[in-house]
């Protein structure tokens, strides 16, 4: 997208406050592209993912997995992709088509909005980390069963373990519904900080549900700017 394009989108989010003139350039790229990862060598047989010592051994341990049915029609397994020390996991539901293809997390529509809307916190892509509740595509792009879910979380929260962020946010109802338990409307309480796995989580509209109602931009910007407030005032790692 454009610096024309993301100007314009964020005067549609009426998000006038935002400096564009600050929007940082992005400062680190230390993830494995999928094409780094198609050459990585093939994890050792038996090799436990979970038992991994960094993000890239446990993609390639988790690249055969066949832990749910969700094996049956994926291309491949969308590991993740983003900072591996990175302050901020977003979590989405599943891959979706575009992504079973290219092997990466949010690479459609869905995914430009949201390489749209982290520059607005002063964040780009390469900052943060992106994944799933699970990592193969469900099939015609269904919401994920209890049982995937099930099946798949412990990979989540291991890669959550190994970046050791400040924050989750939990992108849309279909993830709220695997990592925090609820059925409620995320309507009810997006924007309210809670806690997944002893973290601070902070549950918010899908990019996807943004193209589709973009009355909801204005909370999906009062949310980010309460991740923006949380992340300023844990400051910087040293
Ligand atoms: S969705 Fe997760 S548990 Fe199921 S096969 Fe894919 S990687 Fe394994």
């Amino acid at each position: 997208m454009s610096r024309r394009d993301l100007l314009a989108y964020l005067q549609d989010f009426a998000w006038r406050e935002v400096a564009i003139a600050a929007v940082p350039a992005p400062v680190v790229a230390a993830a494995q592209t999928p094409a780094e990862r198609a050459a990585a060598p093939a994890a050792a047989a038996g090799e436990d993912p979970l038992a991994a010592a960094d993000l890239a051994a446990m993609g390639r341990a988790l690249a055969g997995c066949r832990r749910c049915r969700l094996a049956a029609g994926r291309t491949q397994v969308v590991f993740g992709v983003g900072h591996p020390k990175a302050r901020v996991v977003f979590v989405g539901e599943g891959p979706g088509a575009d992504e079973d293809r290219v092997g990466e997390p949010f690479v459609g529509r869905a995914g430009q909005l949201l390489n749209a809307m982290l520059p607005a916190i002063g964040l780009a892509r390469a900052d943060v980390y992106i994944a799933n509740v699970v990592k193969c595509r469900p099939p015609g792009n269904r919401d994920p069963e209890s049982d995937e879910a099930a099946a798949c979380l412990p990979f989540l929260k291991r890669q959550i373990e190994l970046i050791d962020p400040e924050v989750i946010v939990c992108l849309g109802r279909v993830a709220a519904r695997h990592l925090l338990g609820t059925t409620a409307p995320i309507s009810s309480y997006r924007g309210r900080w809670t806690k997944w796995a002893g973290r601070d989580v902070l549950p918010t509209f899908h990019p996807a549900y943004l193209l589709r109602n973009p009355a909801a931009k204005r909370e999906a910007w009062a949310d980010l700017k309460r991740l923006r407030d949380r992340l300023a005032a844990a400051g910087r790692r040293p």
